[in-house]
């Protein structure tokens, strides 16, 4: 292989697929458009398949390190302030999945991924390298950057997220969509957290038309806390920093503890959330998508980052198993993925009916969950959290 494989992004998916080659053997070109390589992002769920990954990639260990294995998933309704939905994650979980569920700071996994990367001979990484368009000939591509650079690469894989540059030249498929919600983030340091409210999971408020999560990152010193609110088709333009008056009344017909917590930080940051349909074809010749940039999704079951990760193991095995054949391999490696990433897509998104129901389909949502055994939560759960067999 003369030129490296190119990956546009150099973010938790480009990291992964990078790694994952060099497991195979294959050397690879990160190009991150920032000028560090970093995450900005706040808290990240780890759902066990996601942890599988990381382990396949020898990267658990430090991935866990700074995690929180969390005791159990919890649902609260926001109305009445009693429990819906409680999923314990402890040894008969770990069994079944074959791993825990963490919580950690999004730069803890993405700073394990970096670390191996930057001691991996295969690996090279540039940044302040915005790549803006690429071209085809018979046995490279040629990737465009931002400033007229041209590198040649063997293969390209763009995992440049939710607005990505190769998506636009592979599937010129618009701008993604609002999803009718937005969301207010924020972190809330550990010591002005009441200590009622401190709890080793995640705890999630399902209000009529909005729900609140908080939990515990960095060794309990900071509580990443995430407020969505259902906005309807249009959405206010844009991410923007808010102040903690605007966002409380958004809250509404809410019980005292959601409002506790929202009343803690003085400013919240708030996102549009994005995402995009199913499509069918993510490839053109030697050029493929991961991640985001593939399969952007609402966040309601917490799997986007876990996708990108399964995304890279398969590609590289499918990049092994063809021999280098990427043209070869990007198809397989499509045909294997996009059932599983849509299906992942359709039900993150019909989350949002049941996290945030009003009126009775709330009392439905509630009735749905009753007297349900730890093992009937993982048995629909199975699909998900069961790392597919390319992972293990
Ligand atoms: C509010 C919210 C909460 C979420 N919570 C979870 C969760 O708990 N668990 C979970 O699994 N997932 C979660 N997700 C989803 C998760 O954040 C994403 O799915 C994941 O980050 C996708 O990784 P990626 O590497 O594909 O893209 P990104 O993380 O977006 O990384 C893309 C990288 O590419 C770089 N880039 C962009 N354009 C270019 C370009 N043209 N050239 C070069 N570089 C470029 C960017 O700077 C970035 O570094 C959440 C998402 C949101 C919005």
């Amino acid at each position: 292989m003369s030129h490296p494989v190119a990956v546009a992004g150099g973010g938790i998916g480009g990291l992964a697929c990078a790694l994952a080659l060099a497991r195979h053997g294959f050397r690879s070109l990160v190009l991150e458009q920032a000028r560090e390589f970093g995450e900005a992002g706040l808290g990240l769920q780890v759902a066990p398949n996601a942890l599988s990954v990381l382990d396949a990639l020898g990267v658990g260990v430090a991935a866990k390190k700074h995690a929180l294995l969390i005791e159990r998933l919890l649902m609260m309704d926001a109305v009445t302030g009693a429990e819906v939905a409680n999923i314990p994650c402890g040894e008969r979980f770990r069994e079944r999945f074959g791993n825990p569920y963490a919580v950690a700071h999004r730069a803890d996994i993405h700073g394990a991924l970096l670390d191996a990367c930057r001691a991996h001979d295969l690996i090279e990484l540039r940044n302040d390298c915005r790549v803006m368009d690429f071209d085809l000939d018979d046995s490279s591509v040629s990737v465009a950057l931002e400033g007229g650079e041209r590198v040649a690469a063997t293969a390209l894989v763009g995992a440049d997220g939710v607005y990505s540059q190769v998506r636009k030249r592979i599937l010129n498929d618009g701008e993604p969509l609002p999803a009718g919600a937005v969301i207010y983030r924020a972190t809330i340091p550990a010591a002005e957290m009441p200590m009622d409210l401190q709890h080793p999971y995640p705890t999630f408020w399902a209000g009529p038309g909005w729900h609140v999560i908080y939990y515990p990152v960095r060794d309990w010193t900071v509580f990443n806390l995430g407020a969505t609110l259902v906005t309807g088709q249009t959405p206010p333009d844009g991410d923007e920093d808010v102040s903690h008056d605007r966002v409380l009344p958004l809250f509404s017909e809410s019980c005292a503890t959601p409002l506790r917590v929202l009343r803690i930080p003085k400013q919240f940051r708030r996102y549009v959330i994005v995402h995009r349909e199913p499509v069918e074809n993510w490839s053109m010749g030697p050029a493929t998508l991961l991640g985001d940039a593939a399969h952007p999704m609402v966040q309601y079951i917490a799997q986007g980052a876990a996708m990108a990760l399964e995304d890279a193991i398969c590609l590289a095995n499918a990049a092994h198993e063809c021999d280098g054949d990427f043209v070869q391999a990007f198809r397989r490696y499509q045909d294997i993925r996009i059932v599983r990433t849509a299906r992942v897509q359709i039900s993150s998104l019909m989350m949002d009916r049941l996290n945030h129901a009003k009126g009775v389909e709330r009392r439905v949502r509630n009735s749905l969950f009753e007297g349900r055994t730890p093992e009937e939560y993982y048995d629909r759960l199975a699909w998900l959290y069961t790392a597919p067999a390319y992972v293990r």
